[in-house]
């Protein structure tokens, strides 16, 4: 994790990982630890008061983008993808058979991948039915699809309408069509306009548009149409990601082997910060509140996002399919990576965990405080009564020189703020709040 120091993001954009999204890092996770704790935790009640969610990974797409990092197949036909939803379906039934779920209402849903919209009308009308009357998830306070354009048509959308989706997620990463191709995205602009208007015409209560800061090809001048464009469709909210190069991306593994195939470079970590600058604030200016590093939103009151926010205060989650990641009472989890490995495990009626990790309380408490972090400010109160730790003692060296260096603005009893210049290099500033045993390891 070497790659991820504050430093190296003032600089080129370079190979490695850059986003945190959990703690300790997945390379810390074990197989030991799946018999051990993953399938303990599993065999356990829950505790009760605490939230349930349910992230099913759809991992099709119809190409590879170029800057992918995902499990995904490009290569599957509609078999096999019936074949892979049976199984998903499968997992569901033994993972609702067991004490730390059976029994417990949905608070959220999130189809990731992958592509959901991928899947045909039927395919995904099949998946819901079998899914949802094991477990209704009518309560259900948010159920999330992720969308690529080209592959929605209007009887498709009104089938995801129908099954109860509340957050419709377009993404739409630029507008330019040759930004587009050569980032080996599949949908071109026409696709977008036409896909957001079929899905304002069905009224999903939330609409996100998701762009990425720092495509191969991104300009100034293109960053400003897409932020223009994004505006002239006023979606719920928007999400913005600067592009970073795991390993396993198609472009990083040219840089790495020097084929020249991608002769633009990814714009450097300054000028992506001040992209994503750039649009907060043309989004502010036409209304939008910015909720999180990533996250504008134009009505905080109506619009949020209970899938992360629920996430980020510990709830348990189930993530059904290959290489899926779930939260159970406690333990980190996830699933076989591979499709075989993942399906056979599932056909042996088996529960697909690979490796697993249980967080001491500490642990637990740090992946808290800086996933909270990313919202650009924590309150010491939550950390205290949950807890027991004051997180101004605990974290005064890190909070201070995070002051000194500009990052924090507020350091008080009742919050702790990061300023814009933190929140927008915030995944570069949380290591410093980890452990030692985990700042010098691989992240993933
Ligand atoms: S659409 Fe998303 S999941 Fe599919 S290849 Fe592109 S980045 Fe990966």
């Amino acid at each position: 994790m070497t790659d991820r120091t504050s430093s190296t993001l003032d600089k080129q954009t370079e190979v490695g990982s850059y986003f945190v999204a959990t703690y300790p890092p997945f390379s810390a996770w074990t197989d030991a630890a799946v018999e051990r704790d993953g399938k303990v935790a599993l065999e356990t009640p829950p505790v009760p008061g605490v939230p349930l969610g349910l992230y099913l990974h759809i991992p099709f797409c119809r190409k590879r983008c170029h800057f992918c990092y995902f499990r995904v197949y490009t290569d599957k036909n509609a078999q096999e993808v019936n074949d892979y939803l049976d199984v998903l379906a499968r997992e569901w039934e033994l993972c609702a058979a067991k004490p730390a779920i059976a029994g417990r209402p949905l608070n959220f849903v999130y189809f990731g991948g992958g592509t959901p919209s991928f899947l045909s009308t039927k395919q995904l009308e099949g998946l819901v039915g079998r899914l949802s009357a094991l477990t209704p998830w009518k309560q259900a306070e948010e159920v999330t699809f992720e969308c690529e354009p080209g592959t929605l048509t209007e009887t498709k959308l009104s089938a995801i309408r129908g099954i109860g989706v509340t957050r419709l997620s377009l993404g739409v990463e630029n507008f330019d069509d040759e930004i587009l191709e050569l980032n080996g995205r599949a949908h071109r602009s026409p696709e977008i306009g036409r896909a957001y208007a079929f899905a304002r015409s069905l009224d999903f209560p939330q609409i996100n548009i998701d762009l990425i800061a720092g495509m191969l090809g991104e300009t100034d001048e293109n960053w400003r149409r897409c932020v223009d464009r994004t505006l002239e469709l006023s979606p719920d909210s928007v999400t913005i990601y600067q592009m970073e190069l795991p390993y396993n991306t198609t472009i990083s593994g040219n840089l790495l082997k020097g084929t020249g195939r991608f002769a633009q470079p990814v714009a450097d970590w300054p000028t992506k910060r001040r992209w994503v600058r750039e649009g907060f604030e043309a989004l502010e200016a036409a209304g939008y509140h910015v909720r999180s590093a990533y996250t504008a939103v134009k009505n905080p009151e109506r619009t949020r996002f209970i899938y992360t926010d629920r996430l980020w205060q510990g709830a348990d989650m189930v993530g059904l399919g290959v290489a899926s990641f779930g939260h159970i009472n406690g333990v980190h989890v996830q699933n076989f990576d591979t499709w075989e490995t993942y399906s056979a495990a599932v056909r042996r009626d088996e529960i697909p965990l690979s490796r697993a990790y249980r967080p001491t309380d500490e642990e637990r408490f740090i992946r808290e405080f800086i996933l909270q972090l990313k919202l650009g400010s924590i309150a010491p109160s939550y950390f205290r009564d949950k807890y027991r730790v004051n997180v101004l003692e605990r974290f005064r060296d890190q909070l201070d020189a995070l002051k000194a260096e500009g990052y924090v603005q507020t350091i008080t009893d009742q919050t702790v703020a990061l300023t814009r210049d933190g929140l927008l290099r915030v995944d570069g500033l949380l290591t410093r709040f980890f452990l030692p045993q985990h700042t010098g390891i691989r992240y993933t």
